[in-house]
């Protein structure tokens, strides 16, 4: 459904748009990608200025609603991505909604770094073509990334929250990936026990922010975003725990173990899989901003 609007009066609420910012201390550049998610603008276009004497400029939603939903971004501070629906992960454009955690840009990285450990291998043909698992799947980022990046492989797509696997469906099917995941609705590898001894990979973003600061987060995630997807417990780690032990028993010899965390952890979490046992090649990566943000393992053979 789209509704048309004078160019004159978009600029005008453009304008009272980024005043309202301004004043929140609000990115003024949210101001445009909200604009560019619910119109047919273009972020050139709208810096330019070079629609106002359009007489009908589409919108997504009448502009009302537009007030409305920027109402909400300076009152509530609701996350742009959830009033837009939308948000650009890699080459995916993602459907979100408040059941799951908006896709974070430094958590594109995990899918190259996986890729890269793959080619890496002797026996990259099979992994290729192997079974890898997106545990804590979210909007389905992860798996899509992984279906994308490795083309021969199956994907299987695990959360534990039945409108979470929605929506990753959803984005699966947006982007013509359906037939390469499976979705499951379960706790962790619990749903994989048929794919027990055979996982090829193992990639996960779980919950790892330690639950006193969970709330001390910024109010677009704390007060918006599901606590499910961030709260790891105590330190931090319980989740991280559970994928160290259970991930011994799920990876085939050789298979691949890589997951997120959160500053100051990863030190700890190479130490926890080292101490495991069964895993080798124990390797502590990090992020654009050159923080420890992943670590990989490799089962041992
Ligand atoms: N990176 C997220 C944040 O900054 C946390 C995601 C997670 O707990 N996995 O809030």
């Amino acid at each position: 459904m789209s509704t048309a609007v004078p160019g004159q009066a978009l600029y005008q609420w453009r304008q009272w748009a980024i005043q309202l910012a301004k004043k929140s201390n609000i990115d003024l550049g949210e101001v445009d990608w909200f604009l560019q998610g619910l119109s047919q603008l273009t972020g050139l276009s709208l810096q330019l200025g070079d629609y106002q004497n359009q007489p009908g400029v589409l919108l997504s939603v009448p502009l009302r609603e537009l007030t409305e939903r920027w109402q909400r971004r300076i009152d509530q501070n609701v996350p742009v991505q959830y009033l837009v629906g939308e948000t650009p992960w890699r080459n995916f454009l993602l459907t979100v909604t408040p059941d799951v955690l908006i896709p974070r840009p430094e958590t594109e990285l995990m899918i190259d770094i996986a890729a890269e450990l793959v080619a890496n291998r002797p026996n990259a043909k099979q992994e290729h073509v192997g079974n890898w698992a997106d545990l804590g799947t979210g909007s389905g980022a992860i798996a899509l990334g992984l279906a994308y990046t490795l083309p021969n492989a199956r994907v299987h797509a695990v959360d534990i929250s039945d409108a979470a696997v929605k929506i990753a469906r959803l984005n699966a099917e947006k982007h013509s990936l359906a037939h390469r995941i499976t979705f499951f609705q379960g706790s962790w590898l619990s749903p994989l026990g048929h794919l027990q001894g055979q996982l090829t990979g193992i990639v996960s973003n779980p919950p790892y922010i330690p639950s006193q600061l969970v709330l001390t987060l910024q109010p677009e995630v704390a007060n918006h975003e599901p606590h499910l997807a961030l709260d790891g417990g105590l330190d931090g780690l319980s989740c991280i725990r559970h994928l160290i032990s259970e991930g011994a028993t799920y990876l085939q010899p050789g298979g691949l173990w890589l997951t997120e965390l959160m500053m100051g952890q990863a030190t700890t979490v190479a130490d926890l899989l080292s101490q495991q046992g069964a895993y080798t090649d124990v390797t502590i990566h990090q992020d654009l901003s050159g923080i420890d943000r992943f670590v990989s393992a490799r089962k041992a053979l």
